[in-house]
């Protein structure tokens, strides 16, 4: 299958459009024409070498709406026309004890990116989800509820399960006091999750600009971390606090905001070390815990309680060749609050 995309092409370069073959589409396979691609965060961590090595040329993009154009022999479970999404993997040993109870996510031999990994068959890497066509295997693909917005569904695929999964791992509900800091692609949808699954939500951002908006998502207080008093006005104060931001941050801060047996969760993924106190864990019993993304059963539970409770991403549709100033208008916090590009204008760069 013959598609188009947007690519980087080698170190520190930009992006630009690039034509390539997925693979034919096997028994267990299911080919997409993708329409909807969220950028997150990780595209322009991985595209800007942040993280290390990079395969090019690298097409990102791990947050993709489309329908069915063809399914393999065995497959049972999608039809022709179906709305799906893929998120960000593609692929997992399936035999490893992860794998087998359902935590593919965390498979023991590391599960395979939707783009920048190395594929199954060992002889080629993965290429993501800017592009207009897709090949998966059935069981990294989910069903995307009709009644969602498309666009505004995608970025439920990497940022949605990013933050749905720690707040259910850790009981965000009725009663908890609940964080979410930095109010990005990640953020927002933490504000709109926990809400929704019945918290008390507060917002810590460095953009005093985003209060209105963190508001009307329905957080009930919002925090501007540039004023350092914050940290000891709110003191033992919370039961969860989930940190998406990119940058390095002072974590100690942070921690004073727990209360007893308190948890923060990185999900977060700035290349840096963070220096951390051990009196600030030490205090109230704090936990510190980490969480990637979340396992496909997850993902479609996920996407149907989206579903019930009408949450979609706020998203700013793109054309495919605006995607090197959506990377910087992301770096420097100025989206509101995902970028996602019509698919259907690859085609045309
Ligand atoms: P994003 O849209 O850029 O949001 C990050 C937010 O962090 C910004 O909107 C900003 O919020 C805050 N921020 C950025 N720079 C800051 C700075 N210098 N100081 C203080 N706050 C700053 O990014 P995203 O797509 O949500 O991704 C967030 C992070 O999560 C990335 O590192 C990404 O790689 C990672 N990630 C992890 C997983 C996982 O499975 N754990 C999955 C996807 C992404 P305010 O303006 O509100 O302060
Ligand atoms: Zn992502």
């Amino acid at each position: 299958m013959d598609v188009v995309g947007y690519a980087v092409h080698g170190e520190r370069e930009k992006l630009a459009p690039l034509k390539f073959a997925r693979r034919d589409v096997g028994a267990e396979d299911v080919a997409i024409a993708i329409e909807w691609s969220g950028v997150c965060h990780s595209d322009i961590h991985t595209g800007r070498s942040e993280w290390g090595d990079v395969m090019f040329p690298c097409v990102p993009g791990h947050e993709i709406v489309g329908r069915v154009t063809a399914v393999g022999s065995d497959v049972t479970k999608f039809s022709v026309g179906q709305q799906v999404g893929v998120g960000v993997y593609v692929d997992s040993c399936r035999e490893c004890e992860q794998c087998r109870s359902g935590m593919s996510n965390y498979c023991a031999k590391g599960m395979i990116g939707t783009y920048n990994n190395p594929d199954r068959e060992g002889d080629g890497y993965t290429l993501g989800g800017y592009a207009n066509g897709i090949v998966v295997d059935h069981g990294y693909v989910v069903n995307v509820p009709e009644s969602l917005d498309p666009a505004g569904a995608a970025p439920l695929l990497c940022a949605g399960i990013t933050l749905y999964s720690p707040l259910k791992e850790w009981g965000a509900g009725p009663g908890k006091k609940v964080g979410i800091v930095g109010l990005g692609g990640l953020g927002h949808m933490g504000v709109k999750f926990a809400k929704a699954l019945g918290a008390h939500v507060t917002v810590f951002s460095h953009s005093a600009s985003k209060k209105d908006d963190a508001l009307s998502m329905g957080a009930d207080d919002f925090i501007v971390t540039t004023d350092e008093t914050v940290f000891e006005t709110h003191q033992k104060q919370f039961d969860l606090l989930i940190n998406t931001v990119s940058a390095p941050i002072d974590l100690n801060l942070y921690l004073e905001l727990l209360g007893l047996d308190g948890t923060l969760v990185m999900v977060g993924l700035a290349p840096e070390p963070y220096p951390i106190k051990a009196f600030s864990m030490l205090a109230q019993r704090r936990r510190i815990a980490g969480s990637m993304i979340g396992p496909v059963a997850q993902l479609q539970e996920m996407l149907d309680f989206a579903a019930e409770h009408n949450i979609v991403s706020d998203v700013e549709v793109i054309k495919a060749d605006y995607i090197n100033e959506a990377w910087d208008r992301v770096v420097e916090s100025d989206v509101r609050y995902r970028f996602v590009i019509d698919a259907s204008t690859f085609a045309t760069t």
